[in-house]
């Protein structure tokens, strides 16, 4: 079970956390997670080259030590790099220490300050612990869920509630993962056409926050 839109009770809950942003100009904020993957991504990087977009790619750590190329490939694009675990783990599962440790180690390789907590979940210990090793860190949410990951949504649906959700200053999310392939392939291209049909620019998050 997932909301597409984030509710504005859990963005008020959790203010300490960015979900979406006010941009100067009509603007909505792409982010990839859980890459990179060979094949996957720079299919990605290949639909955003060709809107000139800039977006956000949150990495597992392990994925960018098993795929330096791609990895590669996503920086030199001149997208902006996030923390994504270097295993992809769950906040509400994991101790605190455990959790903080796995970031610090994706982030070795990945040198940034933005952070999304794989699955959103972050507990507020966590959250005061992070802050508290890497004050810079900017732990990111997001205000629309593409569902692209969910195989049980096809991407008519998947596409018709990215449109319905996103408006200027969202962050979207989808992935560069093989589970969401079948729909990200579909819907990404559409929405941009719609979008950028529509005025809206595509910045990283680090052009706005
Ligand atoms: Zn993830």
């Amino acid at each position: 079970m997932y909301l597409v839109k984030s509710p504005w009770l859990l963005k008020k809950l959790y203010l300490s956390l960015t979900w979406d942003i006010k941009p100067a100009k009509p603007c909505i904020y792409l982010t990839f997670d859980d890459g990179p993957i060979p094949i996957v991504t720079p299919v990605v990087l290949n639909i955003l080259k060709q809107y000139h977009a800039k977006a956000t790619f949150f990495c597992i750590g392990d994925n960018v030590s098993k795929h330096p190329d791609v990895f590669e490939q996503v920086k030199n694009a001149g997208h902006a790099i996030g923390n994504h675990t270097y295993n992809h783990l769950k906040g509400w599962k994991t101790p605190a220490k455990t959790y903080i440790d796995n970031t610090l180690k994706a982030d070795e390789l990945l040198q940034t300050n933005l952070f999304r907590p794989p699955y959103g979940r972050i507990t507020r210990s966590q959250i005061k612990l992070l802050k508290s090793v890497k004050p810079e860190i900017n732990i990111v949410m997001w205000d629309v869920l593409s569902g692209d990951f969910d195989s049980s949504l096809n991407p008519e649906k998947c596409l018709a509630n990215v449109l319905k959700h996103t408006q200027s200053g969202s962050i979207v999310v989808f992935h560069d993962s093989l589970k969401a392939f079948d729909r990200l392939e579909y819907v990404l291209p559409r929405a941009m056409e719609v979008w950028s049909g529509a005025g809206f620019e595509f910045n990283c998050l680090n052009h706005d926050l």
